[in-house]
């Protein structure tokens, strides 16, 4: 077999079951492998580290799939690894029809997602070990899952990292796309062809839920509302009134559409524009809320730009801070992987301190269960959702 040899000194992330071997950190690779192959991960004195497969032309050059040298990694494995993806969600997904049923790292399958929406599923292989395996993973899925509708959403930026084509469509069955789903006994309009992620912020689902014990005759300002994923919770949970905003037009008109359909249309008003410009002028009407809801898009998609983000995430904060009565709760959340929780109480806590308030963490929530943070590995850990109550 074909294996990687480790720089010495630089065995420390794959010893302590990091899953990313970066192409820096490998000496030399013996074997000729083509992208896709499995390799072994050894260190400089050739004692095995892991297993996983190789692109030479992507920066994580190796993904390990496993760290137990007797383990082979064949067809059997991954239809084990897909069974104990499924396994596991029985637990922390039951009940739901729409949920996450593989998350990449976090089910030690590198770079494969599988997102299902009732009978219908939408898979992602973002690298090129899972890319060539497409086909195979498709039917364990189809086998596992017991479903014949399967859509392929592989048009996401970091496959050009991996030297793989953007595409999408139909990987199994042929079906409409968009349709409705429940979500927590609400209807959503899922669009796995077109929505944002694979249709819907499945990442998301137990932070809607729980909102509910902050809504009864709440007046609710939900800004990113996407197509009205906290909007509809909170109405539904007996907010008094609801302003949902988005810059998204496209987005709203589903939001509407799907306020109608859970019978809540009377009590959501939407507003598209930009949250920042929306928020300040809420502000200068001195409105007030008692429930706000801040959940933007990744202000920070790199390292680089954690700067600008942390300026962008405390101003939308203060702003939202502003917006609350005494005793006001403010739902924030951030999805940027680069704002580590840390930093990213640092920034409620600047923005509080800009305010003159004081916030209390009532909670600090992270992505539903079915998104599993696998520790030690910080990447999968991304969706922070901060409940706090101002005085
Ligand atoms: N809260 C939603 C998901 C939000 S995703 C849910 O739970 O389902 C982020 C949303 O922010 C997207 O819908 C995007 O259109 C919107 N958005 C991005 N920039 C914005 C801005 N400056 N002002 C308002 N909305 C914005």
């Amino acid at each position: 077999m074909a294996y990687a040899v480790l720089k010495q000194g630089r065995e420390g992330r794959a010893r302590a079951r990091h899953p990313w071997v970066y192409e820096g950190e490998i000496d030399v690779v013996a074997g000729d492998p083509k992208p896709g192959d499995i390799v072994d991960v050894v260190d400089h004195r050739k004692r095995f580290l892991g297993r996983g497969f190789i692109n030479p032309v992507s920066s994580i050059t190796v993904r390990i799939l496993t760290w137990i040298e007797e383990e082979e990694v064949n067809e059997e494995f991954f239809y084990r690894r897909l069974t104990e993806a499924r396994e596991y969600r029985k637990v922390v997904a039951a009940g739901a029809s729409c949920y996450r049923v593989v998350f990449s790292d976090g089910d030690f399958l590198s770079s494969l997602i599988v997102d299902r929406y009732d009978d219908v599923c939408a898979v992602q292989t973002a690298a090129f070990g899972t890319d060539v395996r497409k086909t195979m993973i498709v039917g364990m899925l189809a086998d596992i899952l017991g479903v014949s509708k399967i859509y392929e959403r592989n048009d996401v930026r970091s496959r050009e990292l991996e030297g793989l084509p953007l595409q999408s469509g139909f990987m199994m069955g042929q079906f409409p796309t968009a349709f409705w789903a429940e979500e927590n006994g609400f209807s959503f309009w899922v669009d796995v062809e077109r929505g944002q992620k694979t249709g819907l912020f499945l990442d998301q689902r137990e932070n809607h839920k729980a909102i509910a014990p902050w809504c009864e005759g709440a007046r609710v300002l939900d800004a990113f509302c996407y197509t009205g994923g906290f909007a509809i919770h909170a109405a539904g949970y007996g907010a008094r009134q609801v302003l949902a905003i988005d810059s998204s037009g496209a987005a709203l008109e589903i939001a509407r559409l799907t306020a109608d359909k859970n019978g809540l249309g009377d009590r959501i008003s939407f507003r598209e524009g930009n949250a920042f410009d929306v928020l300040r002028e809420l502000e200068a009407r001195r409105e007030r809320f008692d429930l706000v809801i801040i959940d933007p898009p990744a202000f920070a998609p790199s390292k680089r730009t954690i700067e600008a983000a942390y300026r962008g995430y405390k101003e939308v904060n203060l702003r939202a801070m502003k917006l609350l009565a005494p005793g006001g709760v403010l739902v924030t959340c951030s999805c940027s992987y680069h704002m580590r929780p840390e930093v990213f109480l640092q920034m409620i806590a600047d923005a509080a301190a800009d305010a003159g308030r004081s916030a209390r963490l009532v909670e600090l929530r992270s992505q539903a269960r079915d998104h599993p943070i696998l520790l030690g590995v910080d990447e999968t850990h991304y969706l922070k959702c901060a409940v706090l109550r101002m005085s």
